[in-house]
């Protein structure tokens, strides 16, 4: 299975770490690390960019999902696919392992405004609409 069904419109159906989207059907949040320099990827990626080293020197590895809250918008015009979920909140998280993403925030107050900045917040892979594969961040 590849990145077919991840996020409510998929452009990149295949890459090299389209078993991301498997981990995440299973619950597992998953990145990737270099066992040579120790560098770590959330989203994966396949080679390291920080010292070259190829696809053999980089493995999966498990993310606990805790990370901190960078920043947050709330989205009134979407993108494709998100027509429908206007007005919703989207943040940027670091993750604790290191890493970072950008995902829908599921708890939103009623008033954006009592969002924190580096507040603590939690990431967990979700299957929305039809089928559909996201990850959401929850704050804690
Ligand atoms: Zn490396």
């Amino acid at each position: 299975m590849g990145f077919d069904e991840f996020g409510l419109i998929s452009f990149v159906p295949f890459t090299k770490v389209s078993d991301f989207v498997d981990y995440l059907r299973d619950g597992k949040l998953k990145g990737t690390h270099c066992k040579k320099c120790g560098a770590v990827y959330f989203p994966p990626r396949p080679e390291c960019v920080k010292c070259w080293a190829p696809e053999s020197e980089v493995e999966w590895m498990d993310f606990s999902g805790k990370g901190t809250l960078l920043t947050y918008t709330t989205i009134h015009a979407a993108p494709t696919g998100f027509e429908n979920k206007v007005p919703y909140t989207i943040g940027v998280v670091d993750l604790a392992e290191g890493g970072r993403l950008l995902a829908m925030i599921e708890n939103t107050p009623d008033n954006e405004d009592d969002i924190e900045l580096n507040a603590e917040v939690e990431v967990e892979p979700k299957m929305v609409d039809d089928n559909r594969l996201i990850y959401v961040v929850k704050l804690i």
